[in-house]
C-alpha cells in the first residue's frame, strides 16, 4: 500500500503518519520522487483498510500496490533509482554507464595491484575481486578472507576505484563493511534470506546477482528482502542462467534487462564473464548488454588468466578489457549513456601527475 502525500503536506504530518503505521505493526518507508512524496507501507496488510489512514491530515490518496515486490516495483517509485556512494561521484543507474572490473579472486597483493592498475587506466571506476569465494568444490581456493579485503582497501587508496566484493555469509558481510564500498551477493546466495536481510541493514549498496535458475520475479523478491530492511541502494545483475545450451557456461539472458527495467526502478547491470564462461564471448556480450540498455557491466580481468586460481578461462587480458571499453565508447551514445573520460583518481594517479610535472 502506498500513502501518497499532498504536495503541501508538512514534515509533522508525514511523521505522524509514519508513527501511526508503525504503531499498527506495519513498516513505513518514505519514497521520495520528483513528482510526489509517498510512504510505502509493508507488512501483513490484512485489515489495514479499516485503519483510517486516508483521513489523516496531509494524505492525498491511498494506492494499493498489486505486485508482491512493494518497494522494488515501479508502482511505489516510478523514477529510476540512481545508486550513489559515500564520498564519490560514481553512480549506477544514472546517465553514466558503470564499469566494474577486476579478477574473479584476490589471489595476492601483486596480482591484485597489477590488474587494478590496468583496469583503472582503461576506465573502470569500480574494482571487483573476491576475498571470499563460493566454490563448487570445498577443495578449491576459498579466498584470502580479511587479508584479501586489506589488499582491496589498498587498491581503493592507490587507484581511487570503489571496491565491490562478495559476501558469502553474514560473517564475511560484516568484515566487508569495514573495507569495501559495495557488497556483492552471489548467484548461489540470491535466496539466502538471512544474508539478504542483513545486507538490507547495511549502509553499503548491494549488488544482487540473479540465481542460476531464478525467474525475474524471484530476483525482484530477493531485492525486496534487502529493501524491506531499509537499504534502498540495490543493483540487480544478470549473470546468466542454466539452460540446455552447451556452447557456453550459462546463457546470458539479455532480454531480462528491459523486462526488469519495466517492472522495477532499480538499476540492472550485466555480467558477460559468468554469463558466457569463455573469454572470446565476453566482449560481444558486453557490447550487446550496453545496447540492450544495461546500466553497467561487471567483467573479470586477469593479467595471467592461465594461472588464475578461479575463472581464468572467462577472464579478459587487460588489453582486451581496454579494447572492450573503447568499443563501448562507440555504442553508448546510441543508448544515451556516457562513459567517464577521466580515469579514477587515487594516490597512484596523483604520483604519476607529480612525476610528469
Ligand atoms: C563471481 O562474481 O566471481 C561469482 C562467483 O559470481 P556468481 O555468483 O554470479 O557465480
Ligand atoms: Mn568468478
Amino acid at each position: 500500500m502506498l500513502v501518497v502525500m499532498q504536495s503541501r503536506a508538512t514534515t509533522d504530518e508525514i511523521r505522524a503518519i509514519c508513527e501511526k503505521i508503525e504503531a499498527l505493526g506495519f513498516r513505513a518507508h518514505s519514497v521520495e520522487g520528483t513528482e510526489r512524496y509517498a510512504i510505502a507501507v509493508t507488512g501483513d496488510l490484512q485489515g489495514i483498510e479499516t485503519c483510517g489512514l486516508e483521513e489523516l491530515p496531509g494524505v492525498a490518496e491511498i494506492i494499493r500496490i498489486s505486485k508482491p515486490y512493494k518497494l522494488v516495483g515501479r508502482e511505489s517509485k516510478p523514477e529510476n533509482t540512481v545508486v550513489r556512494f559515500a564520498n564519490s561521484e560514481v553512480t549506477i543507474g544514472g546517465e553514466e554507464f558503470a564499469i566494474i572490473a577486476g579478477p574473479c579472486s584476490v589471489e595476492s597483493r601483486a596480482q591484485t595491484l597489477n590488474v587494478a592498475e590496468k583496469v583503472a587506466a582503461a576506465g573502470a571506476r569500480l574494482f571487483r575481486g573476491g576475498a571470499y569465494k563460493p566454490r563448487t568444490s570445498p577443495y578449491a581456493f576459498q579466498g584470502m578472507g580479511v587479508e584479501g579485503l586489506k589488499i582491496l582497501a589498498e587498491v581503493r587508496e592507490r587507484f581511487g576505484m570503489l571496491i565491490v566484493t562478495e559476501a558469502v555469509d553474514i560473517e564475511a558481510l560484516e568484515a566487508i563493511e569495514d573495507y569495501a564500498d559495495m557488497i556483492q551477493i552471489g548467484a548461489r546466495n540470491m535466496q539466502n534470506f538471512s544474508l539478504l536481510k542483513r545486507a538490507g541493514r547495511s549502509p553499503l549498496p548491494v549488488l544482487l546477482k540473479r540465481g542460476l535458475s531464478a525467474t525475474l520475479e524471484e530476483l525482484l523478491m530477493a531485492a525486496e528482502y534487502i529493501m524491506s530492511e531499509g537499504n534502498r541502494n540495490v543493483v540487480l545483475c544478470e549473470r546468466g542462467v542454466r539452460t540446455f545450451a552447451d556452447h557456453s557456461r550459462n546463457t546470458l539472458d539479455l532480454s531480462v534487462i528491459p523486462a526488469a527495467q519495466k517492472l522495477s526502478h532499480l538499476p540492472i547491470i550485466s555480467d558477460p564473464s559468468h554469463g558466457t564462461g569463455k573469454r572470446d564471448r565476453v566482449t560481444p556480450m558486453a557490447l550487446a548488454s550496453a545496447a540492450a540498455g544495461a546500466d553497467g557491466l561487471i567483467v573479470e580481468v586477469h593479467h595471467d588468466p592461465d594461472h588464475a586460481l578461479s575463472d581464468g578461462p572467462q577472464s579478459l587480458f587487460p588489453e582486451q578489457f581496454a579494447a572492450m571499453v573503447g568499443q563501448l565508447r562507440g555504442i553508448l551514445p546510441v543508448v544515451h549513456r556516457t562513459l567517464n573520460s577521466e580515469p579514477a583518481k587515487g594516490r597512484a594517479s596523483a604520483e604519476s601527475q607529480a612525476g610528469r610535472s
